[in-house]
């Protein structure tokens, strides 16, 4: 296997790709801000079992945070990322310089109106339409017939898909399963910010988030789940809820009274120390 290269200039990523699918090779792309963990390795694994050349994006987009976010704090370990991917079998590494990404005279943004009302959509103004922008350039620079995204940020996954669709970009999303520390906690760059007490607790989400399989199988009504799952969240890992939401998986619309089937995403986010944390789980009513 040749060893991973490192590219920061756009316009060299762009023609490599390019030149690539002039040979007929297949490309994947697997977007990241870095701090790569497990999580992140398993898209690039499953990218490199799927197509002929596979590029890691490490950026971390200035676009999508907010003023009082974490931007600047946000962990930058460019070597160790270098060597995660070099594990993983990445061939390019495209890490842009934000200045090139976005000149002074950068003016043209991508804004999904419906699915970004809803959940983080609603509590980070603005975040989606930065999402959703370097997305699009950072497609457009590494030409992928397929990009894969984590179901740990199911929002930003379906949104992207809507943007595939609606904008007609010819890629194909894949949506990887979201990978979980052994106590259950959903892997995250910003795990790094919490403490060993508060790593303890924040493993409760995803424990009181699986509790849900087992309250519908015994017949309690959404409103009753919701409820219940907000009290042990509040209790067990942290009282400052984001939101606890129950929506429709295609809508992210809120449910009150689910029909026979309905295919449901139970979404959380809550602050735990500074760590802002999300995670969810899909119930089929
Ligand atoms: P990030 O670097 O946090 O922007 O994440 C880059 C990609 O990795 C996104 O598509 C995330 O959804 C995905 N990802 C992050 N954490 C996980 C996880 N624990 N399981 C699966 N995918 C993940």
């Amino acid at each position: 296997m040749s060893p991973t290269r490192i590219i920061h200039k756009l316009r060299i990523m762009q023609q490599l790709a390019l030149r690539w699918r002039a040979q007929g090779l297949r490309i994947a792309v697997v977007p990241t801000m870095g701090a790569l963990h497990d999580g992140h390795v398993a898209l690039l694994r499953a990218a490199r079992r799927k197509a002929d050349k596979v590029i890691a994006t490490i950026f971390v987009n200035p676009s999508q945070f907010g003023p009082r976010e974490d931007f600047a704090a946000y962990p930058r370990p460019f070597a160790a990322d270098a060597r995660r991917c070099a594990e993983a079998g990445v061939d390019v590494i495209f890490a842009p310089a934000p200045a090139a990404m976005y000149p002074p005279d950068f003016s043209t943004w991508i804004n999904e109106e419906a699915l970004t009302q809803y959940l983080c959509g609603a509590r980070r103004p603005g975040h989606f339409r930065g999402v959703c922008t370097v997305v699009a350039k950072l497609l457009n620079i590494t030409q992928p017939h397929l990009a894969l995204f984590g179901q740990k940020d199911a929002q930003q996954a379906l949104i992207i898909q809507r943007m595939v669709r609606d904008l007609n970009m010819p890629v194909r999303i894949v949506v990887h399963p979201i990978v979980r520390e052994p106590s259950g906690l959903a892997m995250s760059s910003r795990n790094q910010y919490l403490t060993a007490d508060e790593k303890g607790r924040a493993a409760g989400i995803a424990r009181n988030l699986r509790q849900v399989w087992a309250w519908h199988a015994q017949g309690l009504t959404l409103a009753a789940i919701r409820a219940k799952l907000r009290a042990l969240l509040r209790r067990e890992v942290s009282p400052q809820i984001d939101y606890v939401s129950i929506v429709d998986e295609g809508t992210l619309r809120a449910v009150r009274t689910p029909h026979k089937r309905q295919k449901l995403l139970i979404a959380v986010a809550l602050f735990v120390g500074r760590a802002r944390l999300i995670d969810n789980l899909r119930l089929t009513w």
